[in-house]
């Protein structure tokens, strides 16, 4: 039997220098606000660096140009690189790309890979996915109404999306619409791959939201709202088979909720280290406040939760690299709402402890949480990923044929008389 918590050696060097470098080299850029060529000039010798040492695109297969990792070394990796929301950039493993590689390597045809992924692994181009639609619950993406419509060998889209990340700084998009509205539930849409600039693609605006109230245009991590009015796509547009694009949403999203869950941990982490940090020096009431038993419970829960939630999301990694995605459903589905829990929970008790320069945005606090709040949404909202946690858990589980609970004591013991009337008659009378 194994039962294995250690970290190959050779891979844990990987690690280490990964941790020293994201933190001296990549920490400190997210002080500037750079646009998005900027950015991209910036990070472009980093990432050189991260492709000699053979730490880049790992989430792929090494013919695709990626290491072929697996979900646990990925997930591992994903910890360290989510301390920065810049981190995944700068080693090639950024949502939504990481995912759209995954679907272009699972159901591309030759010339699409041509085209579009290896720019894509290259860090050449850069692309988004369009799922969400504004007057449609993206919870449940059996209710889509963009349509794709055959026209000629090719097709026409139109529809309304949004929330579509880096939609105005991406080169692509991949676009799911309707195909076949009579269809079955699951088999109405198809994916497209769409050119940013294609004519009746419009991005309209970056959606000012909690995380970035005052959107700048043209820099990296927008959300865009997006409308497609005639957008004319050729034959080769259409990715894997007509009806299959809940079946690719759904491949595509499994070892995705892993790496965000292990960039959660790593937003934890740091949140935790600040907390732990202001706790050993911040004096008030004749005490440093690690000394005061709310605050030190603060920290012993949050050093739980973060555990629990890393043991949690690799047996959930590990599951899906023994098993496959479809066997590891219910530990996906418990590491997306439990995970989102506790990177909010873990920051809001470092803002508390701060006070008012957690408040402020003296510090990365501030921002975080109101990036954090947006973990309970995205990917599928908590109570749709819970709803599916129960619905896995109930399946074990059948009415009893008496409607009696089986654990009714009377009951128990009646049966347990019975089974063993011999030896209580043996030794009925005896003290
Ligand atoms: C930061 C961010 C980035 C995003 N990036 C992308 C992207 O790149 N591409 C993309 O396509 N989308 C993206 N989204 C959209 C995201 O996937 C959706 O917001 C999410 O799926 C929820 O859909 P909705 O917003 O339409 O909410 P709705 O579906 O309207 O849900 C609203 C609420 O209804 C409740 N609810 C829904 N279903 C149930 C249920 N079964 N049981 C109980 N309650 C329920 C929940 O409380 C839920 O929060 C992003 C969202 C955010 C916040």
């Amino acid at each position: 039997m194994t039962w294995e918590f250690s970290t190959d050696p050779v891979f844990q060097k990987k690690l280490d220098w990964m941790r020293e470098f994201v933190r001296n080299q990549v920490w400190p850029l997210e002080t500037l606000q750079l646009t998005w060529p900027q950015l991209r000039h910036v990070i472009a010798p980093l990432q050189q660096e991260v492709k000699a040492r053979e730490l880049w695109a790992a989430h792929l297969d090494p013919e695709l140009g990626g290491q072929g990792y697996g979900q646990v070394k990925l997930g591992l990796m994903h910890e360290i690189l989510g301390s920065s929301p810049l981190g995944p950039l700068v080693f090639g493993c950024q949502a939504p790309d990481s995912g759209n590689a995954e679907i272009l390597a699972a159901v591309g045809t030759e010339e699409q890979k041509l085209r579009w992924l290896e720019p894509l692994l290259a860090g050449a181009m850069y692309s988004s996915f369009a799922l969400t639609e504004p007057d449609n619950a993206g919870a449940d993406p059996t209710n889509l109404t963009t349509t794709a419509v055959r026209d000629g060998a090719g097709w026409v889209l139109n529809g309304h999306k949004w929330f579509i990340s880096n939609a105005s700084t991406s080169d692509f998009m991949i676009v799911v619409a309707v195909t076949d509205p009579s269809a079955p539930r699951h088999r109405r849409t198809s994916q497209f791959v769409v050119p940013i600039g294609a004519p009746g693609l419009d991005v309209v605006r970056d959606i000012a939201s909690m995380e970035n109230p005052r959107p700048i245009e043209n820099t990296y991590g927008s959300h865009c709202e997006v409308l497609l009015t005639d957008v004319r796509l050729g034959p080769e547009a259409l990715l894997g088979n007509i009806g299959d694009g809940f079946l690719i949403s759904q491949k595509r999203l499994g070892p995705g909720r892993i790496h965000h869950s292990m960039r959660w941990i790593g937003q934890a982490r740091r949140a935790f280290d600040m907390l732990c940090e202001r706790a050993t020096y911040r004096y008030a009431h004749g005490s440093v406040l690690a000394d005061k038993q709310t605050v030190r419970n603060w920290i012993a829960d949050s050093a739980a939760e973060i555990q629990a939630l890393e043991l949690m999301t690799l047996q959930a990694a590990w599951k899906i690299d023994e098993y496959g995605s479809a066997a590891a459903r219910k530990e996906i589905a418990l590491i997306k709402y439990y995970g989102a829990k506790t990177l909010h929970d873990v920051i809001d008790r470092a803002i508390q402890v701060h006070g008012s320069l957690g408040y402020s945005s003296d510090l990365p606090l501030e921002s975080m949480y109101r990036a954090a709040r947006a973990a309970r949404l995205y990917d599928g909202p908590d109570e749709v990923h819970r709803e599916s946690v129960a619905r896995l858990c109930l399946r074990e589980y059948e009415a009893p044929a008496d409607n009696r609970p089986s654990e009714h004591v009377p009951t128990r013991r009646q049966q347990a008389k019975a089974r063993y009337a011999d030896v209580l008659a043996e030794f009925a009378g005896q003290s």
